[in-house]
């Protein structure tokens, strides 16, 4: 066994705290992967908070790894100790089914293995990158460019590939009129890429606070969501809508907002579902959608865009002691845009 050690939720009362635990032995196809930094997803917080309802303690949360091989089993090709990787929200899949040999592994017909807080193929409680190392077999290990600033990669592995997943399989580019909801760790990240893939990009917010910085992040528009009179000026406007929002919200605003014949999509997974007018799907034959991160292949593809672009997340690095602070200023909308831990902290 392999000795870890992070930070854990023991129940949805408790805070995270110190926590021993060991993963299983590297297998031949696994890499063994000490953790520099670790992103914290809004994800995270819903988990350890259980307001999906499903969660599993003790957890280990944490799917935006970045780190340095330590060592690889016998069977693995692409890695060698001491090369930078990444890992993100899924560590297995079954690797035979439709979605998994099109390289869709998000979509796994058998079921995903994430990162944390689900039984893997051994039985094994799975432990997040809260951790000072992960065991990851290495389809789902990623390498990542010694160009970048490691800590602003990190949130690329969740936040990243999640928006980056639609906007290219909705095929945005110039002459789309793209709408990204909410201005967090997604949202920030599906602005950057939008303009990167050169679309006219529109950010909603509920906070006056981020206008600017929507701006400088790539908004040619910022509106104002809470300002019914700005929304109504958006009518019918929208080839796409990105909804990165972690709480309930009205939709039915937005869907005004597209054009015929438009996508709504969501990728925020608030804990109450939405409430839908119809009417504002069939009177323009809208489409109401949602996606979840992305494959492997594709994964890879965004890291080598964003090292070739130069794009990373805006981050603020913390100790792993002040991660409780973290959690509550991420529910108050207060982050700019991710925080990341730095892991150095765990033996501080
Ligand atoms: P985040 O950093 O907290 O950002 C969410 C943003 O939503 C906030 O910054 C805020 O933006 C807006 N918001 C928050 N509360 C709101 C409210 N009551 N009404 C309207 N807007 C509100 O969260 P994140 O890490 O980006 O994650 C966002 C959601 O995506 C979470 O539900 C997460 O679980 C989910 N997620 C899904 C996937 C996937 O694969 N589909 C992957 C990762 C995360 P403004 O201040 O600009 O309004
Ligand atoms: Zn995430």
């Amino acid at each position: 066994m392999t000795q870890s050690h992070g930070w854990a939720a023991q129940n949805v009362a408790q805070p995270l705290a110190p926590f021993q635990f060991s993963r299983r032995e590297l297998h031949e196809q696994d890499v063994l992967v000490d953790i520099l930094y670790c992103g914290v997803c809004h994800s995270d917080v819903h988990a350890v908070r259980n307001e999906w309802g499903n969660s599993v303690y003790p957890m280990v949360p944490g799917h935006e790894i970045i780190g340095r091989v330590a060592a690889v089993g016998a069977a693995v090709r692409r890695f060698k100790t001491g090369d930078l990787v990444g890992v993100g929200v899924i560590v297995d899949s079954c690797g035979s089914c439709s979605s998994c040999k099109s390289g869709e592994e998000q979509y796994c017909e058998v079921g995903i293995t994430l990162t944390y807080g689900v039984r893997d193929r051994y039985g094994d409680l799975t432990m997040g990158g809260y951790s000072n190392n992960v065991i990851t077999p290495e389809h789902f290990v990623h390498a990542v460019s010694p160009k970048l600033d490691p800590a602003g990669v990190a949130p690329l592995l969740c936040a990243g590939i999640t928006t980056y997943s639609p906007l290219r399989h909705w095929k945005i580019g110039p002459n789309k009129k793209v709408g990204v909801v909410g201005l967090g760790g997604l949202g920030h990240m599906a602005l950057k890429f939008a303009h990167a893939f050169g679309a006219h990009v529109v950010q909603f917010t509920t906070s006056e606070s981020k206008i600017e910085d929507a701006k400088r992040l790539g908004a040619d528009e910022v509106v104002i969501s809470r300002d019914s009179a700005a929304m109504k000026r958006q009518t019918s406007s929208f080839d796409f809508i990105l909804d990165t929002v972690s709480a309930p919200h009205d939709v039915n605003p937005y869907l005004e907002a597209l054009k015929r014949d438009a996508t709504y999509c969501q990728v925020g997974l608030p804990e109450k579902p939405p409430v839908i007018d119809p009417g504002n799907l069939l009177f323009k034959r809208r489409s109401w959608s949602g996606s979840i991160i992305g494959g492997m292949a594709e994964t890879q593809e965004m890291l080598n865009f964003c090292a070739e672009k130069n794009i990373v997340a805006d981050v603020e690095v913390i100790p792993i002691q002040k991660i409780s602070e973290a959690f509550d200023r991420v529910v108050k909308a207060d982050v700019k845009y991710r925080f990341v831990i730095d892991m150095a902290s765990l033996s501080a």
